[in-house]
């Protein structure tokens, strides 16, 4: 115990609840809580504070747990995220299970009520059996119910969290817990440093000589990085695995920038080309649900025969998920990469020309196309004349964490706006959730210190926009976009009975996004072309100051679902 925690304590020789739940977290590296204060955690938040840890308090749980997740993601470290019982709870339940779904370490703390009136339902404040109802949502779930215990419980939820697959661990705090005392020494005692939460795990040798086997036969070899080989940090492994093997790659979204995008060997621009005719596929850290069509079916080129897959994962029950993999490599992404490239040697052939120029030609094309549309300046805006000048702007400021959620602002963003460094890109993951923008947002701007560019439909800006005094109470370096179409896809739905409210797809129109930061005493902005979006931007990003830009997009711009209309189901189609 430090001397300030002694002071703090309620009596020298005694510490309680309060002070062994902080102690342990620091003892543990970890220096931030977000959060929402209110019965039974207040006073954890206030005395967090006094010890010297960063308490964000945020307007609402969801965006405190997804900033915890994302603060996960950045840094290796589990993300806490601070509720009070039962509502406060659940409103961070979606961000516990949207981290599990995505990977990212997050502790879920929430306090509770007594268990004696819980179990008997006797109806006490706020009365939830929250354990039972996170556990499914989770890796792991735990609840301690004697100061003594507070440090296994701290340190059984860091090592859930973070070894293996990383994900969400929720952990149980009653309310009386927080004032149980003990002995100071004895408490200290008690407290645990988690040794090698994430140990290296070397994937066995007859493996890898298997994956470099079919390697090794491959004429049209193909490498996918998701965004486990972001979280692993084995950047300068993987940049040496792409080079060394001269093999074009597709980053997952999140993967972006692992590499810079302007890479030669990017295969992006040829995204459809090169996934319908591979031949064999290495994943790195990518799983192959829907957000890779399941790795089978038109996309991956069914007709052209089968593919065969290396799987490169940290989890072996991810291996065979949707379709047979040849050749899985378990183990952590650093290692599993390290142990190709010394199975490589000095003689490795590097991947066929004409599949790598071809990809070339395709891409070369694709890209002057691309230019093309971004050089026009339709009036009003469309995504692609905005997008433009932010990614001239992302060009200019690599260091720069982008933020993105939405529908057509997510899917256009991500092909337009180049990333050129590892881990600069938050976006709605696995899920495809909207509500994460401002809490991953905070987090990122909280945990880097970097400047933070959200760029944000105008619906999904609307899940966590009273986030904006969150920023502004903190004086984040954070500027949103809104991309303001007036509504969900498209600004133009009209009633289907011709009845007098609105579409449901449809929002208040031209309304003044940028006064809701202004409110907040932040700098709020409407740009109606390009050079004023570069202009708002730029001295954003000078000034440092929470900045919200209120983009005004043609309302007609959008498509239904963005890239993902196939999934809506169409009228008649479910009829018999
Ligand atoms: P994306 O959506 O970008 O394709 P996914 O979230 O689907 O990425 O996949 C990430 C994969 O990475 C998961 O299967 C997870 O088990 C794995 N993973 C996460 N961290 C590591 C690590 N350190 N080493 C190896 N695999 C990891
Ligand atoms: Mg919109």
């Amino acid at each position: 115990m430090t001397t300030e925690t002694q002071a703090l304590a309620p009596a020298a020789e005694l510490t309680d609840g309060f002070h062994l739940v902080i102690d342990a977290l620091k003892l543990n590296g970890i220096d931030t809580i977000f959060g929402l204060p209110g019965i039974p955690i207040t006073d954890l938040t206030r005395k967090a504070q006094g010890e010297g840890m960063r308490v964000i308090s945020f307007r609402h749980e969801q965006h405190a747990g997804n900033a915890a997740a994302a603060a996960g993601f950045l840094t290796q470290k589990p993300g806490i995220c601070l509720t009070v019982s039962a509502p406060g709870f659940l409103n961070g339940l979606t961000a516990l299970a949207n981290a599990t779904t995505n990977c990212f370490p997050m502790i879920l703390i929430s306090g509770s009520s007594e268990r004696e009136i819980v179990d008997l339902q006797q109806g006490d404040y706020e009365e939830m059996d929250q354990l039972a109802i996170a556990k499914p949502l989770c890796k792991a779930a735990f609840r301690v119910l004697h100061a003594e215990d507070i440090g296994v419980g701290v340190a059984r939820a860091i090592r859930s969290a973070l070894s293996g697959r990383p994900g969400g661990v929720y952990l149980d705090l009653p309310a009386k817990l927080f004032s149980q005392t003990m002995p100071a020494d004895k408490g200290l005692k008690s407290l645990i440093k988690v040794v090698d939460p994430a140990p290296r795990q070397l994937p066995a040798p007859d493996t890898v000589a298997r994956a470099l086997d079919l390697l090794k036969g491959a004429k049209r070899p193909l490498i996918l990085l998701g965004k486990g080989a972001a979280y692993a940090q084995a950047d300068d492994a993987v940049k040496a695995l792409v080079e060394k093997t001269g093999i074009p790659y597709l980053p997952m979204s999140m993967a972006k920038g692992l590499l810079p995008d302007t890479h030669a060997q990017s295969a992006s621009a040829a995204r459809s080309y090169v996934l319908a005719e591979a031949d064999v596929v290495l994943l790195v850290g990518a799983r192959l649900n829907w957000l890779l069509s399941h790795g089978k079916g038109k996309t991956w080129g069914q007709d052209k025969g089968a593919k065969r897959f290396i799987q490169i994962d940290i989890a072996p029950t991810e291996i065979d998920s949707n379709v047979a993999i040849e050749a899985p490599l378990i183990g952590d992404i650093g290692s599993c990469v390290q142990a190709l490239l010394d199975g490589m040697g000095d003689d490795w052939v590097k991947a066929p020309a004409d599949w790598v120029g071809g990809i070339t030609d395709r891409k070369d094309k694709n890209l002057t196309k691309m230019a093309a549309t971004l050089a026009l300046n339709p009036s009003p805006m469309n995504f692609h004349s905005a997008l433009g000048a932010i990614r001239e702007i992302v060009k200019a400021n690599p260091d720069a964490i982008v933020v993105n959620e939405g529908a057509n602002t997510l899917d256009f963003a991500r092909s337009i706006v180049d990333m050129y460094k590892p881990r600069k890109r938050l976006d709605v993951g696995t899920w495809g959730i909207m509500g994460i923008g401002m809490g991953y947002a905070v987090a990122a701007a909280v945990v880097t210190g970097e400047q933070v560019i959200a760029i944000e439909g105008d619906s999904a800006f609307g899940f966590s926009g009273m986030e904006v005094e969150t920023i502004c109470r903190y004086n984040l370096p954070i500027c949103v976009v809104v991309f303001n179409n007036n509504g969900i896809y498209r600004g133009i739905d009209v009633n289907q009975s011709g009845g007098t409210d609105v579409a449901p797809t449809v929002f208040v129109k031209n309304a003044r996004y940028e006064m809701m930061m202004q409110a907040f005493g932040g700098v709020g902005v409407v740009a109606n072309t390009p050079a004023e979006l570069s202009l708002a931007l730029n001295e954003a990003i000078a000034s440092g100051k929470p900045t919200l830009i209120n983009a005004i997009i043609d309302e007609t711009a959008g498509t239904e679902s963005g890239r993902i209309t196939s999934l809506n189901p169409t009228a008649g189609a479910s009829k018999k």
